[in-house]
């Protein structure tokens, strides 16, 4: 996603014996097409990592010279400044590989770069179903893991194996089982302590045996119910509700969901069902605990923002829970008509709206 604008200062220096070097540092980078707002952003100083042994020595340079320093994927999960200070990692590690196979299942390893959409429809073309239902959502595979990223009641977590990571406090490589990254709702370990890892790599496990996962209304209403779709045929599906439901960033600047569904007790979800019986919930968790999650976009539209302009920032008419730029937009603004919004669901609600890109 390199702008044109961004032609590299100085030639690369080639890497003896095929080892990367330390990559050139990109000075005064634009991040406009790297950020999928559209907003205008300068980074003070870019590297585009490509190989997992580039980062020691660049974080090393980074802490010596006590530089503010984040990674970036494809910025399709951040509200980003018109100037970022520091350095800022470009994750572009790319290849995907089938590493095992047998009856049972595949392991695929694929690298922190790689475009999320396209290793799905890759997993497809090998014939290993599974990912199907996130189809479609923009990004590095190397973000996926951040928000444990999740759509159609499928979470991305659930089909890592491990991640290989650059874990800034013990600097060194490591690899973590899923069963460490603290996978939630829309969370996980590398959310929780940001900077601390950098993901380099993603092994997934895809088993043979697969069902399709049809539990939302949307997905189930594009079938007809004596049929049972295949991977392609709901990877299709899902593309075409996305397609219909949320603005394209190469046209409407957007950054998903703005906002984070949030989690109620049940005694706090039966209080605002007497007053909102309209109100649209799920049960969360597990049943025990009888939490609730409500659809923030129902909260937003109920209280009239779906479709209102501020400027040149507004709530997307199509989903209130997802915040556009129509041009010339800034964090500043859409930070402002977040804050609003939150303010109104609270006094309406009683419920905090938490934001879910990370603001810089
Ligand atoms: P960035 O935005 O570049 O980064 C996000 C965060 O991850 C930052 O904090 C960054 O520092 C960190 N990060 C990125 N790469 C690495 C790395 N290699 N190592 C360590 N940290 C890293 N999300 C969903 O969960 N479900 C959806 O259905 C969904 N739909 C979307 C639809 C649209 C139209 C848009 C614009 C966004 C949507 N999103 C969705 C949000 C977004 O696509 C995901 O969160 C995605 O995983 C972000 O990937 P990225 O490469 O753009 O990450
Ligand atoms: P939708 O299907 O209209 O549903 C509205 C909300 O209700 C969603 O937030 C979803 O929660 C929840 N929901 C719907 N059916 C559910 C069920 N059977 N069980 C539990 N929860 C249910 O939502 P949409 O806007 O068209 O998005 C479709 C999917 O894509 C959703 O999973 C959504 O999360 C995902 N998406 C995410 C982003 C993002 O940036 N994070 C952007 C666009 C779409 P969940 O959000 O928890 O699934």
């Amino acid at each position: 996603m390199n702008s044109a604008a961004n032609a590299p200062s100085s030639p690369k220096t080639a890497p003896p014996s095929g080892i990367p070097g330390i990559p050139e540092m990109l000075p005064d980078y634009s991040l406009r097409a790297r950020n999928s707002f559209g907003f205008e952003v300068l980074a003070k100083q870019a590297y585009s990592i490509t190989h997992a042994d580039q980062i020691c020595a660049v974080i090393e340079d980074i802490e010596a010279a006590g530089l503010p320093w984040r990674v970036l994927g494809d910025g399709s999960n951040v509200i980003l400044p018109p100037l970022l200070p520091g350095v800022t990692l470009l994750m572009d590690i790319a290849g995907q590989a089938i590493t095992q196979q047998d009856a049972s299942g595949a392991v695929v390893s694929v690298g922190a770069g790689v475009n999320w959409h396209d290793f799905v429809i890759w997993t497809l073309d090998q014939s290993l179903p599974g990912l199907e239902n996130l189809a479609l959502i923009p990004g590095t595979v190397g973000a996926a893991p951040i928000q444990n990223i999740g759509a159609y009641g499928v979470e991305v977590g659930e089909y890592i194996q491990s991640i290989e990571a650059y874990d800034c406090h013990l600097k060194t490589l490591v690899e973590m089982p899923a069963s460490d990254c603290a996978f939630a709702y829309r969370n996980s370990i590398f959310k929780a302590h940001p900077n601390r890892y950098i993901i380099t790599r993603v092994h997934f496990y895809l088993p043979a045996a697969w069902t399709p996962r049809l539990r939302y209304a949307d997905l189930a209403a594009a079938f007809a119910s004596d049929h049972v779709p295949t991977a392609e045929e709901v990877m299709v599906a899902v593309c075409k509700i996305r397609n219909r439901k949320l603005p394209d960033p190469k046209l409407i600047g957007n950054a998903g969901s703005f906002f984070q569904n949030p989690v109620v007790e049940q005694s706090q979800y039966l209080r605002l069902l007497e007053q909102f019986p309209e109100l649209v919930s799920y049960p969360e968790g597990n049943e025990h605990e009888g939490k609730r999650k409500l659809a923030a976009g129902w909260m937003i539209d109920r209280c009239g923002f779906k479709g209102l302009r501020a400027g040149a920032v507004g709530v997307y008419q199509h989903q209130a829970l997802v915040l556009v730029n129509h041009g010339g937009g800034t964090a500043d603004a859409v930070l402002a008509l977040a804050k609003t919004i939150q303010d109104n669901v609270q006094d309406t609600f009683g419920v905090p709206l938490l934001l879910e890109p990370i603001c810089y």
